[in-house]
C-alpha cells in the first residue's frame, strides 16, 4: 500500500513523500480512506501508531477540494482539533502544517497558560483549522473571541485522556455552539464507559477502526 493509493492529492502525497514516509501504517491505511469519504470515525489508537497523521491527511485533503466562500474578510474556522495537553496540541499543529505546506490553508494552535492577546489576533485574522486545548477555547468562547458557526469537520485526539483531565464539561459546551451537520472524528487509545457514552451522542453510524 501506498500514499498515493489512498485517494489523497498530490500536494499531501508529496509533503509526506518529502518528510521521508513511504507508506502509510495501519491505522493510516484504515483511516484516510474512511475519513475522505465523509462519514464519522471512531478510532482506537495508541500513541506512536501515526493516528496524527490518520487525521490531518485526509482533513487537509478534505478543506482542499471544497473550499469555501467566506462572506467578510475573516477565514473561517473549518476544522476544529481538541487535544488534551500543550504538547500534543503543538505537535498536532506542527503535522499540519507539515503535511500541508502545498495546500492554501492556514492554521494555529491555542492552549493555555501563554498569553491570550496574540491569541485573539491570530483568530481574528482567521485560520482554517484550529488546534487547542479545551479549556482555553472555552475561555475564548466565553470572551466572544472565536467564532465556530462554520466548523465542518470535528477532531477529538486522545479523547480518553481528555475525559481524565476532566475536560467533559468543556467539550460539552464546545459541541454545543458546533454546526450541528459536521464530520465527527474520536481518536482514543482506551474505551471506558464515559468514552462509550460520549461517542454515543457525538457519531452519528461511525466507521470503526482498531488498532
Ligand atoms: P503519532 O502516533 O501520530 O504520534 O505518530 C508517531 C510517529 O510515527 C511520529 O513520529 C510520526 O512522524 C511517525 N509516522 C507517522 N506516520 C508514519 C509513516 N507512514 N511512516 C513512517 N513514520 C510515520
Amino acid at each position: 500500500m501506498l500514499f498515493s493509493e489512498l485517494g489523497l492529492s498530490d500536494a499531501i502525497v508529496r509533503a509526506v513523500t518529502e518528510h521521508g514516509y513511504t507508506t502509510p501504517t495501519p491505522i493510516q491505511a484504515q483511516a484516510i480512506p474512511a475519513v475522505l469519504a465523509g462519514g464519522d470515525l471512531l478510532a482506537g489508537a495508541q500513541t506512536g501508531t501515526g493516528k496524527t497523521a490518520g487525521f490531518t491527511l485526509p482533513v487537509l485533503h478534505r478543506l482542499a477540494t471544497s473550499p469555501t466562500n467566506p462572506t467578510g474578510s475573516q477565514r473561517p474556522i473549518r476544522a476544529l482539533i481538541l487535544t488534551p495537553t500543550r504538547e500534543l496540541a503543538a505537535q498536532v499543529e506542527e503535522s499540519v502544517r507539515l503535511y500541508g505546506k502545498y495546500l492554501p490553508l492556514t492554521s494555529a494552535v491555542i492552549f493555555g497558560g501563554v498569553g491570550i492577546n496574540p491569541q485573539i489576533k491570530i483568530l481574528k485574522h482567521g485560520v482554517d483549522i484550529l488546534v487547542c486545548t479545551p479549556g482555553r477555547l472555552l475561555d475564548h468562547m466565553q470572551q466572544g473571541t472565536v467564532n465556530l458557526t462554520h466548523v465542518e469537520i470535528l477532531i477529538l485526539d486522545e479523547a480518553d485522556r481528555m475525559l481524565d483531565m476532566g475536560f467533559i464539561r468543556d467539550i460539552k459546551k464546545i459541541l454545543a455552539v458546533l454546526p450541528k451537520k459536521r464530520q465527527n472524528l474520536l481518536f482514543s487509545a482506551t474505551f471506558s464507559d464515559d468514552i462509550k457514552i460520549l461517542a454515543d451522542s457525538l457519531l452519528n453510524s461511525p466507521a470503526m477502526i482498531e488498532v
